[in-house]
């Protein structure tokens, strides 16, 4: 690595530091937060269709024209359009995508404390409320204005750099596997870097590099139709509900360790122990201790392993009870899991898991929505160092490196159909109430995250690989 710049790096590096800082300071960086959250591009809501290219088009291409990007809006057969942004200074130096979405989920306006309105920036305390403020519009905001810095300070960013916009995010982002499966030229890139989701502590910045996946089913018992009284029948009727909790049963142990063995995944490995090591838990309710892998620790079982959930379940009517053995009973369950995995195997091997305890007459389906694939960039990816490094150097402190988030995001997109090392940068925290009332963006973090994006974009440029 040599510098390609006479520059005096050190200098130049604080210095665009602060001045991405001096926007929060200034009132700058809430300002245009205010008007990108003006606009109500709620993604679920057929009635702001008009919005989503209007976000693109008025809110995200004037700036990124300024800043030398040129600018497509793409439609978007399957739901709204993408926007592709491209500022390409030299083919021979390495190229960055960056990705957001300006979609937000519903306003659900009068819901909100203090007379807030979700489409109106409201600043109190450390906080700036708003739909959008944390899911993405902040996050993206973030990083635009991060490399606006850089390139007022340098004249040139010493990378290419790509973005890619979508407006569906917050309905499964239809068509974006179709996009980038078709466009594979226009958004080819050496890494992806972007923003989204939460940090694990508000104050350490977190460097994630893919997702838990996720498949939701079904398990059902239907044995007849309607009820039956359970003086005249009891004992004569099989119960569905009992038969669907001995299968369910079966699937974990009391504790909750999942007894499919095709679901225990093979990535645990002791590099990546090393790394879930040092990271922190969600904060919220006090963990179970006694739940889950009895050998794992609970950094493992969230970051580095499969867990099986009933997210809901039904037999009768449990709101009004009446004296009968039910004819069917339902259950709705989902595995989170981890790479490592065969994800085409799981239904599979739940059905002859099921079939082996005897469980033939319990029927099961996948269910529509809500499958995610599980994505994880490798640790020693030397993409990853540099960005840690670069973090660390702005703040003094290591970032919490995790291999991926417990939740699900649609990494594969970047990961697999794209080809990508992904490195995700998040400036939200827990607590944000992103999809709820109140969604905020911390003042303080999003001060942090302007300097350690300009102090990031500032280092991608300032070497070129030998
Ligand atoms: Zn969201």
């Amino acid at each position: 690595m040599k510098p390609i710049t006479g520059r005096d790096p050190v200098s130049g590096r604080t210095g665009v530091i602060q001045a991405a800082q001096t926007l929060v300071d200034s009132g700058q960086f809430a300002s245009d937060l205010a008007e990108i959250v003006s606009r109500p591009t709620e993604s679920q809501n057929p009635q702001r269709c008009n919005e989503m290219q209007a976000y693109l088009a008025e809110m995200l291409i004037p700036r990124l024209t300024t800043s030398g990007f040129v600018c497509t809006i793409h439609s978007n057969p399957l739901g709204h359009p993408f926007l592709v942004a491209r500022r390409i200074e030299d083919a021979i130096l390495p190229t960055v995508l960056g990705y957001g979405h300006g979609d937000v989920t519903r306003g659900q306006e009068g819901e909100w404390g203090q007379d807030r309105q979700p489409f109106e920036l409201g600043q109190e305390g450390d906080r700036l409320y708003g739909r959008g403020t944390a899911d993405n519009k902040g996050q993206h905001l973030i990083n635009l204005q991060a490399l606006e810095c850089v390139l007022a300070a340098r004249g040139r960013l010493g990378f290419n750099a790509i973005w890619l916009f979508e407006m569906s995010e917050e309905t499964g982002s239809p068509g974006l596997v179709e996009f980038c499966e078709q466009n594979k030229d226009l958004l080819a890139a050496d890494v992806l870097i972007a923003s989204d989701g939460p940090r694990m502590s508000p104050e350490v910045p977190l460097v994630f590099l893919g997702a838990r996946g996720a498949v939701n089913f079904s398990l059902s018992v239907e044995l007849r139709d309607g009820a039956h009284h359970s003086g005249n029948w009891g004992g004569l009727l099989a119960d569905p509900a009992v038969i669907l909790a001995h299968a369910l049963a079966t699937i974990t142990d009391r504790r909750g360790q999942v007894q499919v063995p095709e679901w225990h995944p093979t990535s645990l490995t002791p590099d990546i122990r090393a790394v879930i090591e040092k990271l922190p838990l969600p904060v919220g309710p006090q963990i179970d201790a006694d739940w889950g892998e009895e050998n794992l620790t609970p950094q493992e079982r969230v970051y580095g392993w499969n867990s099986f959930a009933v997210l809901a379940m039904e037999s009768g009517v449990p709101s009004a009870p009446v004296n009968a053995i039910a004819g069917k009973a339902r259950a709705t369950c989902q595995l989170r899991f981890v790479t490592g995995t065969d994800a085409d195997d799981i239904l599979p091997a739940l059905r002859r898991h099921l079939d082996a305890k005897g469980f033939q007459q319990v029927v099961l389906e996948q269910e529509e929505s809500g499958f995610f694939p599980a994505t994880r960039s490798a640790p020693d990816n030397p993409w990853v160092a540099r960005v840690v490094d670069s973090l660390e150097r702005t703040t003094g402190v290591a970032p919490h490196l995790a291999p991926n988030l417990g939740g699900s995001l649609p990494n594969h997109v970047f990961m697999d159909i794209l080809g990508l090392p992904t490195i995700w940068i998040p400036h939200s925290y827990g607590g944000c109430n992103q999809h709820a009332p109140d969604e905020h963006m911390l003042i303080p973090v999003a001060k942090q995250a302007l300097g350690l994006m300009a102090g990031l974009y500032w280092d991608l440029g300032e070497h070129t690989p030998d």
